[in-house]
Parts: C-alpha cells; sequence; structure tokens
C-alpha cells in the first residue's frame, strides 16, 4: 500500500521515485546510494559527494511512529545496511561516489532508529 508522506526535503538529491528507488547527486548526476522504500520510517541524511557538491535528504510519512535510539550499529548484507534486530534491508549509501555522510534512519518493522557516520 503506498504511504503517505508527511515530509520530504530534498537538497542537491534526486530520488527515482516518489520516496525510495535509486538517489542521484543533482550536480553530477551519479547514483549515491538506493532507499528501500518499503522498509523506513524516517531518513535523514547529509552526504558530500564527491563532486563537491553537499546533499541531504529528509524523508517521513503521515503514519511514522517516533524512532527509539538504538546502540547498535547498522549491519551491511550484500553491499546493503540493514536493522540488525530483524535484517530488514533499509539503506545503501555508494562509498565509493561518496567522501562522507551522516545517516540516521528508522526501520519501520521495529521502530528502531540507527545512526552511522563516516568522515
Ligand atoms: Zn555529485
Ligand atoms: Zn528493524
Amino acid at each position: 500500500m503506498a504511504r503517505t508522506l508527511k515530509n520530504k526535503e530534498l537538497i542537491n538529491t534526486r530520488l527515482a521515485t516518489n520516496y525510495g528507488g535509486w538517489m542521484y547527486c543533482n550536480k553530477c548526476n551519479e547514483n549515491i546510494g538506493y532507499l528501500c522504500y518499503a522498509t523506513y520510517d524516517k531518513l535523514e541524511l547529509n552526504y558530500k559527494c564527491n563532486c563537491g557538491s553537499e546533499g541531504s535528504a529528509l524523508l517521513y510519512f503521515e503514519d511514522s511512529k517516533p524512532g527509539q535510539d538504538s546502540e547498535n550499529e547498522l549491519i551491511i548484507i550484500k553491499n546493503r545496511l540493514c536493522c540488525p534486530k530483524d535484517n530488514e534491508p533499509l539503506i545503501t549509501i555508494l562509498d565509493k561516489k561518496v567522501g562522507n555522510y551522516d545517516l540516521k534512519i528508522t526501520c519501520k518493522s521495529c521502530s528502531n532508529t540507527y545512526k552511522k557516520t563516516i568522515v
């Protein structure tokens, strides 16, 4: 079932579909990652693309629940950052395309919020 976005702020960034799919840098048009649209509840991402452009994405839905900050780290399964609790695939950030990033993502199925910062 389609979800209703409550907030969507994309800066220098483009998404392939309304709230998921491939993510692109608007300056160089390179794909910088992939957002799994069915499994996240809220996304906050700030990054610096290799082209020098700084971009960000903030997305959440009408029915998003307030996330619970988790101390646990996202796990990587086949290049995808996944929830360590239920293995739900959440997002892929292509490290080779992005210099650094700051990610905060809430898993829809368990409402835990995970943070990952690469500097
Ligand atoms: Zn770029
Ligand atoms: Zn989860």
